[in-house]
């Protein structure tokens, strides 16, 4: 079935008594038994709820998994993935990951137990080297934030299942509609559902999705043990978001494009990141594991020529803010807001500049876009 039907439809059909055609909010904390012993499939929606259900069997559609859980952040997500580990276990991850990660892995798990190298995911002999007799998970996130250095999924996943060792995709940045680490041989594909997912800035969610049973369990097992489920409300939100997702991914992508081909000719401008451009080194990978370049840029500013408290300020309809994938285009600073807990080792190491600007791309007419832009970078 077209991704376009799974958005709209998948999982959504759980009011029998009435035919909603829209999934009802089940605020419920608690479901009534019929009987000792029988339920009607729910009985706390700590461990589960058919609101959450909905959006579960909808996401797990489009990523082509088995099952999805849904939870309250996309670092609740991450965290419940990190429980699959017992102590002692060795993960190997990127050095540009996203900055929530890098914080979650290096300063609450490496002092629990599990150990992480952070290395340059795009160098398969790095990643060869850094894999130890302990390694038991390969943690990759491409396209990375805010750089967009693609990771290879073909190859980087082909050789942890050598190595017998789970693979972890975080795929945010693109969402389903645009790349599908099933379809490379992933274990899990993790997300912030904040972002693309529900594209509206207006909820935080996060997402674990499976394609075995076996991993399935365990995640659902911790989901419930952590307690860190999504509130039905909150996915019901996400679930409304999603039936879009198609048609906002292409209007994203569609300004991203023209946005990173004005920035690519600005005097003012050093460098553009978009994997939309001939430019990117990685146009073959990105042709061949990705079905379009998203709505994430980033460019480095001239900040001889433009000093960087004067750009943001000139800005009218881009918003300094952090965040992503909504329908409104935001920009920030990632040295000194998103990526700031990476600390300047952390940064340096991503290659992330002080001059480094990231965009969001929202919806808005691409020629307004341009022209805020303009106005902002000067003649
Ligand atoms: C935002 C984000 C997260 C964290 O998600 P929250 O919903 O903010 O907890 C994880 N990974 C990526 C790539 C993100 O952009």
């Amino acid at each position: 079935m077209d991704i376009r039907t799974k958005a709209v439809l998948a999982g959504t059909a759980k009011d029998s008594q009435y035919n909603s055609v829209i999934t009802p909010i089940y605020p419920s904390s608690t479901f009534r038994f019929e009987e000792l012993g029988k339920t009607k499939g729910y009985d706390y929606t700590r461990s589960g709820n058919p609101t959450r259900a909905a959006l579960e069997e909808n996401i797990a559609a489009l990523e082509g998994g088995i099952g999805a859980s849904a939870t309250a952040t996309g670092m609740a997500a991450i965290t419940t993935v990190l429980f699959l580990l017992e102590p002692g276990a060795h993960v190997v991850t990127g050095n540009d990951i996203y900055g929530g990660t890098y914080r979650l892995f290096k300063d609450v798990f490496a002092k629990r137990g599990i150990t992480f190298s952070f290395i340059n995911m795009m160098d398969l002999k790095a990643i060869r080297k850094a894999i130890q007799p302990k390694t038991r998970m390969i943690w990759i996130e491409t396209p990375s934030n805010p750089l967009l250095h693609i990771v290879d999924l073909e190859a980087v996943i082909g050789l942890a299942r050598k190595k017998k060792l789970m693979t972890v995709v975080d795929n945010t940045f693109l969402s389903p509609y645009l790349q599908r680490p099933f379809e490379f041989g992933a274990d899990i594909v993790v997300h912030s559902t904040t972002k693309y997912l529900n594209g509206h800035s207006d909820v935080v969610g996060g997402a674990v999705v499976y394609k075995s049973e076996s991993i399935g369990e365990k995640i659902r097992f911790f989901v419930n043990g952590l307690g860190v489920s999504q509130s039905p409300y909150d996915a019901w939100l996400v679930l409304r978001g999603i039936k879009t997702l198609p048609y906002r991914m292409e209007a994203h992508q569609r300004n991203a494009g023209k946005i990173a081909s004005f920035l690519e000719g600005h005097p003012a401008v050093k460098q553009v990141h978009y994997t939309g451009l001939e430019s990117h080194p990685q146009q073959a990978l990105i042709k061949k594991q990705m079905k379009g370049a998203g709505g994430m840029l980033a460019f480095e500013l001239d900040t001889k020529k433009v000093p960087l408290k004067e750009f943001f300020k000139k800005l009218k309809l881009f918003q300094l803010a952090e965040s992503l994938g909504g329908v409104e285009s935001l920009i920030e600073h990632p040295w000194s807001m998103s990526h700031a807990s990476m600390g300047p080792e952390g940064l340096k190491a991503s290659g992330i500049t002080q001059e480094t600007i990231r965009i969001s791309t929202g919806i808005e007419g691409t020629e307004d876009l341009i022209e805020d832009l303009k106005k902002a970078l000067g003649k």
